[in-house]
């Protein structure tokens, strides 16, 4: 396994079953279109990621997260990835304006999972199971991945909502270990989810740099601070 370095992160395989995940300070929105850098960002995402993949272990849920190897780092298991996104939406946001005559923060009777094809050059587009079975995911597969983002999302639904967040929507990422479980991968951080302030409705996320609500490092640390303050 070779290193991998993506948009937002790095991940740095080691001898073994585990790997280094790293958190760079780069961020980019609308497929790589806008791109900036922000003094301080990995380390929180990093923070904010080990926070939530520990609470989801607690939960029973398994994730690929092993432990904290640095202020932007973090050891995780190393997995086969899917090709996939899973997004999971609680309230109207995003692209979902362009899929349903519904207004910006019309809360949904109940969560819709969407799957994506993670790819750069085709922009990540929607598929639905017929696609991913091409791409070589089985419908079993994709049962246990969908499962598996709806308890995340019962999970930290209630988790946030306590904390005076809305968890509006959120994309997870998936991998197969040397077992052949499927494990929650990635990242969760407002890097990939839309937090909303319960009272004023203001963005802690990454919408603050896609949309110029603000100041990114201020919001991601308002968002930490309330979570494990
Ligand atoms: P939307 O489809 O509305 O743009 O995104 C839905 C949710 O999934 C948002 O929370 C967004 O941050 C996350 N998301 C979807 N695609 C990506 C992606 O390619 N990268 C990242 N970081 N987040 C994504």
């Amino acid at each position: 396994m070779e290193v991998y370095e993506g948009k937002a992160k790095k991940v740095i395989p080691l001898d073994g079953n585990k790997a280094i995940m790293e958190f760079k300070d780069d961020a980019t929105a609308f497929n790589g279109e806008k791109k900036a850098q922000f003094g301080g960002k990995g380390t929180l995402n990093a923070k904010i990621s080990a926070h939530l993949f520990k609470l989801l272990e607690g939960k029973g849920i398994k994730t690929h997260f092993i432990g904290i190897a640095g202020d932007n780092r973090l050891i995780v298991e190393k997995l086969d990835m899917y090709p996939l996104e899973v997004v999971v939406r609680n309230v109207v946001a995003g692209s979902l304006k362009k899929r349903l005559p519904l207004g910006e923060g019309t809360e949904l009777p109940e969560p819709i999972v969407e799957l994506y094809y993670k790819d750069d050059a085709l922009g990540d587009p929607m598929i639905n199971h017929h696609h991913a079975k091409i791409l070589g995911v089985s419908p079993e597969e994709l049962d246990e991945m969908e499962r598996i983002a709806l308890s995340v999302n019962e999970v930290l639904r209630e988790y946030f909502n306590e904390r005076g967040i809305i968890l509006v929507d959120f994309k997870l990422e998936f991998g197969k270990n040397a077992r052949g479980e499927i494990v929650l991968a990635d990242e969760i951080s407002p890097d990939t989810c839309r937090f909303w302030d319960a009272e004023t409705k203001e963005s802690l996320d990454k919408d603050v740099f896609r949309f110029e609500k603000g100041d990114l490092v201020s919001a991601y640390e308002e968002l930490y601070r309330r979570l494990a303050g």
